[in-house]
């Protein structure tokens, strides 16, 4: 399970980012390609984030949908899979979202 790796990482980060405050809460854009699952990670961040000042935060993850532009036409489609073919027959796509794994928010709790 890889997400027990990227979920420690991620707290890791957040905890760096707080500078020792309590973090509140924290928003997570996933991509739907990117093969991490959101429920693992949201699993996974209780158990990592335990001891550290992310313990007990609030985790809202946004599922990114899978985005890519043909090469061929030029148009744009929806991708459940990274690969995928256009309807022109193009199988030449280039990704332009779905893929991320990013903090996009935090909050944290104001200095006392
Ligand atoms: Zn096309």
């Amino acid at each position: 399970m890889h997400e027990l790796g990227i979920t420690r990482s991620i707290v890791a980060i957040v905890c760096e980012q707080a500078r020792g405050a309590k973090v509140l809460r924290v928003t997570l854009e996933i991509g739907k390609l990117s093969a991490v699952m959101p429920d693992a990670v949201r699993f996974c961040f209780d158990v990592c984030a335990k001891g550290t000042p992310a313990e007990g935060a609030e985790l809202e993850i946004i599922e990114v949908p899978g985005r890519a532009i043909c090469r061929g036409c030029g148009g744009e489609m929806a991708l459940a899979e990274p690969y995928g073919r256009c309807p022109c027959g193009s199988s030449s796509l280039e990704l332009i979202a779905g893929e991320e794994l990013k903090i996009k928010e935090m909050e944290v709790a104001e200095c006392a």
